[in-house]
């Protein structure tokens, strides 16, 4: 097999525009129906509907609040906020100054977003009532001033702008901010998110996402949709739809699916804040919801929890998985418990800004285990061990061109170089492609783990875990777990007075275990807990170079969960 193309023609994709002025101001090829064809956003709480004038007004008086209370330019911008139907007019308004949105995951602690604070030189942090605690920590940490946090909702007494003063203030004088206008080419180059990632190995990282990916991205989905062959109503893209936002938009899919290709093509999505099984299915039987974007504990769910026959789930017509694999046996009850929809996966990376493959258009299921048919204007190179390009059906390193594909890596060269080499991504997962031009994702090459579709990267454990004087060295790997996809456990190496110290005492090995589980449970986000437990080992394995060689571990813990 030589490099693979993704079927279907790809519409061009402007690189002057940024992707606020290709949303609200541009009118593109692939875009099926006027702006104001149906509401863009709908408040599930409230039920209020947000529209394209409305959208764009408030975008506009927001940008023009930002640039004469603070000046904001070519800075960086933080939003801290779980799903919110502002979100997307705090982005736009930051576009249209040229600032950049560095977007942290709402469950942070305080530490996990100092981390992003200070990789990104945030400027501004844009927070929600939920997170003001810990934002207000991490800001003070950083050495961000109060006078630069704004609140998303009003809490009382709190002494902060908030995000509707802004607003009021912005729309109550004339225009005077310059919209940051981009010379022919400059959308390749200039950035719109700063999104945090490991890539193949290390710890998490800022990528580097232009304006021109995501509007690359946003046009090779919209000129695949397009290419939907069936009568109106059996349309799996269908403008009219509704749609739901319930992954999160801090990150890249809930950015560019949600919150881009959505409102671009016709939908209107309910912002759910909060994942919650049973609000979600009310809101579906609330709102007659039409597509689900998920990840695939929300489809164990779907087909494992006894409430869902008390709902009317019937408006649901097409589901696409993401994020992490989902089985061919899943894909097939799902298919039983919603025979009306259609269910497919679809793949992609931070890297990739962001999905590579959809699930195929003709077809009511996917073929079972495939993470979908490549996008227009994807290439992929299937990588051999030994370098060799593999045929067709078989294995090896996914390695990716498409014009969506991020930058590199803020301030890594050496990642940076490891990963993006000429345009082309790699991907650090294994699989195959078929000649129907299907990805089949098979296995992860890379140290990263994925708990529920969250990235954990294990260094980042490990570390911590060092920082604990019973430890002498760790090496902490995922494990397999029906609901979550994979849980991270930790091999530990006792230090040798905690050897001493386990040897004449069980109960002394156990509290040294409890207290390792603790420091990450008191420090990190609670998907990144120690699920997989603890286990002491007499060494980590490592080449003469000194790495680490998680996958002896990771193959052991397998073979030892498949005899169990
Ligand atoms: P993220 O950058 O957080 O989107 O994570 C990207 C990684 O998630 C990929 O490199 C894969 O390891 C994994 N991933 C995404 N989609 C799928 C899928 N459909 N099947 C298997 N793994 C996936």
């Amino acid at each position: 097999m030589s490099e693979v193309y993704g079927p279907g023609e790809l519409a061009p994709i402007p690189d002057d525009l940024s992707i606020v002025q290709f949303m609200h101001d541009h009118h593109h090829s692939t875009r099926p129906v006027p702006k104001d064809f149906a509401p863009w956003f709908i408040e599930e709480e409230t039920g209020r509907q947000i529209g394209y004038e409305d959208v764009k007004t408030r975008t506009n008086a927001l940008a023009q609040a930002l640039h004469a209370r603070w000046g904001i330019g070519e800075l960086q911008i933080c939003i801290f906020s779980p799903n919110h139907v502002d979100y997307p007019i705090v982005t736009w308004a930051a576009f249209r100054l040229g600032a950049i949105i560095s977007a942290a995951n709402p469950a942070y602690t305080a530490d996990e977003l100092v981390y992003q604070l200070s990789a990104t030189h945030a400027k501004l942090l844009v927070v929600h009532p939920w997170n003001l605690a810990a934002g207000r920590a991490a800001a003070q940490a950083v050495g961000l001033p109060a006078a630069r946090i704004v609140l998303l909702e009003r809490v009382p007494h709190a002494g902060l702008v908030t995000l509707a003063e802004l607003v009021a203030a912005g729309a109550a004088v004339p225009r005077t901010f310059v919209e940051r206008a981009l010379r022919p080419g400059e959308g390749r180059t200039k950035l719109a998110f700063l999104s945090f990632s490991s890539g193949t190995t290390g710890l998490p990282k800022a990528v580097q996402i232009p304006h021109f990916s995501l509007i690359a991205n946003v046009v090779q989905i919209a000129s695949f949709a397009k290419t939907d062959p069936h009568p109106p109503k059996e349309h799996r893209y269908r403008p009219g739809d509704v749609s739901m936002a319930v992954l999160p938009f801090y990150h890249i899919y809930g950015q560019v699916i949600n919150m881009h290709f959505m409102p671009f093509y016709g939908y209107s999505v309910v912002i759910i804040p909060k994942f919650d099984f049973l609000g979600m299915l009310n809101s579906i039987q609330r709102y007659r919801i039409n597509f689900l974007p998920v990840v695939p504990p929300m489809i164990v769910a779907l087909c494992k929890h006894p409430a869902v026959q008390k709902y009317d789930l019937s408006s649901v017509r097409h589901i696409a998985s993401g994020a992490a694999p989902l089985s061919s046996e899943l894909t097939l009850q799902l298919a039983k418990v919603l025979p009306n929809a259609s269910v497919g996966q679809g793949y992609g990376m931070t890297e990739t800004c962001t999905a590579i493959s959809f699930p195929q258009i003709d077809m009511h299921i996917c073929t079972p285990g495939s993470a979908g048919v490549l996008l227009p204007g994807v290439v992929v190179r299937v990588v051999r061990e030994d370098g060799a390009l593999a045929p067709v059906g078989e294995t090896g390193e996914l390695v990716v061109y498409s014009p969506s594909n991020a930058v590199g890596y803020l301030n890594n060269d050496e990642a940076t170089r490891e990963t993006f080499r000429d345009g082309w991504v790699h991907t650090g997962d294994e699989v195959y492609v078929n000649e129907k031009k299907e990805l089949f994702v098979v296995d992860r090459i890379k140290d990263l783990i994925k708990v529920k579709g969250f990235q954990v990267a294990p260094p980042e454990l490990e570390g911590h875990i060092l920082e604990l004087p019973d430890v002498s060295d760790v090496c902490v790997v995922g494990v397999a777990d029906e609901y979550s996809g994979e849980v991270p456990r930790a091999f530990v190496v006792p230090s040798a007075g905690a050897q001493e110290r386990i040897k004449g005492s069980a109960d002394e090995a156990q509290r040294i275990k409890d207290t390792i589980i603790k420091h990450i449970a008191d420090h990190k986000v609670h998907y990144k807990r120690l699920a997989g437990g603890v286990e002491f080992i007499d060494a980590v394995p490592k080449n003469p170079s000194g790495k680490i060689l998680r996958r002896i571990l990771r193959d052991r813990t397998r073979a030892a969960q498949a005899a169990s």
